[in-house]
């Protein structure tokens, strides 16, 4: 597969991560306040981030036997699966053995959940998530409190590995809502969590310098914010031509980053800029490190795979599924979780010394592609593109923007009007759409008044209704 692709990301632990923030900032020790397993996820991190490559895999054999004998025992539905396959716990002896094993959906997820869940957890104590999903309804996924716990440790640990200190003051940008009758809803202190929480609903070019004003109070160390929302500031920053540094680092998640984003991110704030990568579901996860803007697999959290359509892994340069057994989820073991994202692997090892695979870059969904009918594919990236081309001189025109592929040769744009709004704008963006797809699709439009998130965390900008990969 041939994919236009970009430097780009997907996280999607919003709750986690600010809830790391506000758990600092009350004071009360993290090893108190998250219990055991937080503090022995803690020391086993800071050893084994340390560990030879043969280590790591010795201690991923021993958590993939154990997650799947864990599964055949308590599962009907694993024990089905398994039996139809031919399998059993026991076959598996090698790293590679997993192959042997069939990979599950999030629509195996959808339908058979209830077979999944482990009979011996209390169910009146797990906490549940739900999953997003552009394809489908979410799924509930159940954890313990335990486990949420180890999840905890290691985003502080990659938290704290790329800078961020307990009790730094920080900046939020997400979308918190801030109180109205407070600093015209622009901006509040959060004091409990030592952080500026501002607004992204009154983000614009007319008041981009209260929110200037606020932070030049405050000083704030640290950025956390969606990339979108980072984006759009460095722009509004980068029109009033503002040239101060405000922030030391920018912690990512939840979204997609770009490469042009990051570039501007980097230019606007003079800042460093670092993203992880994970999911609800809670099977895999990848953090950039304190030295690279690569990312490395966290071997300790889960089992990652990177498979090729034939089910082999990818080679370096090749984009592969990302496909992923969690370890340690009594309530729900997932094994060989298909997570539709496609991610690029990386040859050889970190100049930071730990020797976790790498993983270059994270190039989109395989539902957020287009396809054409010659058979080219293009990245989301594509219309990230067209929009900065289209929005150059004004960011209020488009308030939100969907590009649905509902055939092979259709397009359908459709746009919730921002304040500046005009036709033309659409027009234009339709016309270099078409251009860039080689004129091979029929692009239409429709503006609408708000685009449905099936997709809770995740703003997704190309949705497929074309069925395969
Ligand atoms: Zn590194």
């Amino acid at each position: 597969m041939l994919y236009r692709i970009g430097r780009s990301f997907f996280n999607r632990y919003p709750r986690l991560m600010t809830g790391l923030v506000g758990a600092v900032a009350k004071r009360v020790p993290l090893s108190v306040r998250h219990g055991k397993e937080f503090r022995e996820t803690r020391r086993l991190l800071e050893r084994s981030q340390w560990w030879s490559r043969a280590r790591h895999e010795a201690y991923q054999l021993e958590q993939l036997q154990k997650t799947v004998a864990q599964a055949f025992e308590v599962s009907p539905f694993y024990r089905g699966l398994y039996g139809r396959a031919g399998v059993r716990p026991e076959d598996l002896q090698t790293l590679d053995d997993i192959r042997r094993f069939p990979t599950i959906t999030k629509d195996d997820l959808r339908s058979h959940l209830e077979g999944m869940i482990n009979p011996a957890v209390d169910r009146r104590s797990l906490i549940e998530f739900c999953t997003g999903g552009t394809t489908g309804p979410g799924v509930v996924i159940p954890f313990e409190e335990s486990y949420r716990n180890r999840s905890r440790a290691f985003m502080w640990h990659l938290w704290e590995n790329v800078g961020y200190q307990p009790h730094m003051p920080a900046a939020i940008l997400q979308h918190r809502e801030c109180p109205p009758e407070v600093n015209d809803g622009i901006w509040y202190e959060d004091k409990p969590s030592n952080a500026l929480v501002l607004s992204a609903h009154r983000l614009s070019a007319k008041t981009i310098d209260r929110y200037v004003e606020a932070l030049r109070e405050h000083r704030p160390r640290v950025l956390i914010a969606y990339p979108s929302l980072a984006y759009l500031f460095s722009s509004y920053l980068k029109e009033i031509g503002f040239d101060e540094k405000l922030f030391d680092l920018v912690i990512l998640g939840s979204e997609t980053l770009y490469e042009f984003q990051r570039k501007s991110l980097e230019e606007v704030f003079q800042a460093t800029v670092r993203i992880h990568y994970g999911h609800i579901e809670s099977c895999t996860l990848f953090g950039y490190c304190e030295h690279s803007n690569v990312y490395h697999v966290q071997t300790e959290y889960g089992f990652t795979e990177l498979l090729n359509d034939d089910g082999t892994p990818a080679a370096e340069g090749e984009a592969g599924e990302v496909v992923a057994t969690n370890f340690g989820n009594r309530a729900l073991p997932l094994v060989r979780y298909r997570t539709g994202d496609l991610a690029q692997p990386a040859a050889g090892t970190c100049e930071c010394g730990r020797q976790y695979p790498l993983v270059e870059q994270i190039i989109g969904r395989k539902g957020d592609f287009i396809r054409t009918p010659s058979g080219a594919t293009h990245s989301p990236i594509l219309i990230e593109f067209l929009m900065d081309r289209v929005l150059l001189d004004g960011r209020d025109r488009f308030a939100d923007l969907q590009i649905v592929q509902t055939q092979i040769d259709e397009i359908l744009v459709r746009v919730v009007p921002g304040h500046d709004y005009h036709p033309e704008d659409v027009e234009n963006f339709c016309r270099l759409l078409s251009r860039e797809l080689d004129d091979e699709i029929a692009v239409s439009q429709e503006t609408v008044a708000e685009i449905p998130r099936t997709d809770r965390q995740k703003k997704s900008l190309v949705v497929s209704r074309l069925d395969g990969p």
